[in-house]
């Protein structure tokens, strides 16, 4: 028994060791970022060594805020977390990441809903490259309804917001919409 508990914890901490040197990429539009998004990062910045975040410069979604804005927002609220980095990127995300060195791309996973577009973009990004691997991570419970596209609707509208993204977010959405 003892034996086999030596056995278990070797196997954990080497396995954790892989991972600690694993760089992850976590990509997306960040329009603006949430305390959802800043839950998966931190979990992330927990497990892997270095946690790079990329934030998509052309997206379909007709972003409410620039990518300098959307960058600079990240930069602020993760200042916290030392191996967390952000970049814009403009890129097929799978080049990006290997520019980057990172051999996981991460996607948070809120519900059902979200599985057969994060099923669908796994797959094509392992068809275009094989070595990369998509892991998800889930929020934590408060956290699995927010959206930002939500966000921006409730803010557009005059609601409170302050529960669901930072202090800084919510300025910058109150003076978007002349609120502030
Ligand atoms: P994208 O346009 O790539 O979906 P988003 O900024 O909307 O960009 O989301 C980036 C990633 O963060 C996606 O994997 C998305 O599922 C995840 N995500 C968004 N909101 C939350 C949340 N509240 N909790 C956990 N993950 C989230």
């Amino acid at each position: 028994m003892f034996g086999f508990k030596i056995y278990c914890s070797i196997l954990c901490c080497s396995h954790f060791d892989k991972t600690m040197n694993i760089t992850a990429i976590y990509p997306g539009t960040f329009d603006p970022v949430t305390n959802g998004h800043i839950d998966i990062i931190a979990r992330a910045s927990r497990i892997y060594h270095k946690v790079i975040v990329a934030v998509a410069v052309n997206s379909n979604k007709s972003p409410l805020f620039e990518i300098t804005q959307r960058v600079d927002l990240l930069q602020q609220v993760t200042a916290d977390f030392e191996n967390v980095s952000i970049i814009g990127f403009d890129n097929l995300l799978v080049d990006c990441a290997k520019q980057q060195g990172a051999s996981v791309i991460l996607r948070g996973l809120r519900a059902i809903s979200d599985f057969e577009y994060e099923f669908q973009l796994a797959g094509m990004n392992r068809r275009l490259s094989p070595d990369l691997e998509t892991m998800f991570l889930t929020p934590a419970e408060q956290y699995e309804f927010i959206s930002s596209s939500m966000i921006k609707e409730i803010a557009r509208l005059g609601g409170d917001v302050s529960s669901f993204v930072p202090e800084i977010v919510q300025h910058q959405l109150f003076k978007k919409f002349n609120r502030g």
